[in-house]
């Protein structure tokens, strides 16, 4: 097992190689020199999922979301606070699927809000509607575990 690990600059999108056991010692990134981890979502496009879910080695949830769905705005700021307590063992992220209907399509999300967990760019697990902060942090823990 590696003692490095590859984690994706939720600003810039360059990938710096972190030593374990410095990630929760708020590291920066090397390209951009701003935090690595800000306990905030980071929204996704096409070619940064790329690089976030296909080539970083964080776990990454992401939430597949729209602006016009209800109880999708209403899970945000829950969404935010998950972030918060789960950085830095996971990523998470956002989907605008209005925005970027090809992600939406490519991973057959059918209803929204839908949590999406991705694992060295494979989906391990998902689920459907709302939930607050700490229903998701409580799912992707036992997940992982
Ligand atoms: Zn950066």
């Amino acid at each position: 097992m590696s003692d490095t690990i590859l984690v994706v600059c939720p600003h810039c999108h360059a990938p710096n190689r972190v030593p374990l056991a410095r990630l929760s010692e708020a590291p920066v990134c090397g390209r951009c020199k701003r935090a690595l981890f800000d306990a905030q979502p980071v929204a996704l496009d096409a070619a940064s999922f790329e690089t976030h879910v296909m080539r970083g080695e964080l776990p990454v949830l992401v939430d597949f979301w729209a602006p016009w769905c209800g109880p999708c705005r209403m899970m945000a700021p829950q969404f935010e606070a998950a972030a918060a307590q789960l950085e830095p063992r996971v990523r998470l992220a956002k989907v605008n699927t209005e925005a970027e209907p090809a992600l939406g399509a490519r991973f057959d999300v059918r209803s929204i809000p839908t949590l999406i967990l991705f694992r060295q760019g494979r989906e391990v697990a998902r689920r459907a509607g709302a939930s607050g902060a700490a229903g998701i942090v409580r799912w992707a823990r036992s997940q992982l575990s």
